[in-house]
């Protein structure tokens, strides 16, 4: 199903709660306009980019390309799969965001860039749902 765009403005609303917009923005204008880019996801997938984009570093209002992405990925992960399908994916994917199981990320390699790119798995609640993990721990 479509989101269209009234329930676009819901979503911008949701995240002018977070960012700061000038007073002057016609969020139902620009609905419009993100429910032409993005209007193809449904709108729980939607929900969940603005969600998983509220918790990245980005202090901007979220564009149509910034939650573009992350729908797509969302909407590529099946929901019948299980957590060690996800994690799978995720390690397919190029551990890009956090780790599924326990929410460790990819670390900068420094400056050099030399370093291998590595995540610090949490152990400890890798066990507990029994989805192994390959590379370093935190733990
Ligand atoms: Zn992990």
């Amino acid at each position: 199903m479509r989101t269209g765009p009234i329930e676009m403005l819901d979503l911008l609303q949701e995240a002018a709660t977070v960012f700061s917009i000038p007073r002057d923005t016609q969020l139902d204008k620009m609905a419009e306009t993100y429910a032409k880019i993005l209007g193809w996801f449904p709108l729980d997938i939607l929900k969940k980019a603005l969600q998983e984009y509220l918790t990245t570093e980005t202090r901007r209002f979220p564009r149509p390309g910034d939650l573009y992405p992350l729908a797509k990925r969302i909407q590529s992960t099946p929901k019948s799969s299980t957590l060690k399908d996800e994690t799978m994916t995720w390690y397919q994917d190029g551990m890009w965001g956090p780790c599924p199981v326990c929410d460790s990320v990819l670390e900068d390699p420094g400056p050099e860039g030399k370093k291998r790119v590595v995540v610090h798995h949490d152990a400890q609640r890798h066990r507990e749902v029994d989805v192994p993990f390959s590379g370093p721990r935190s733990n």
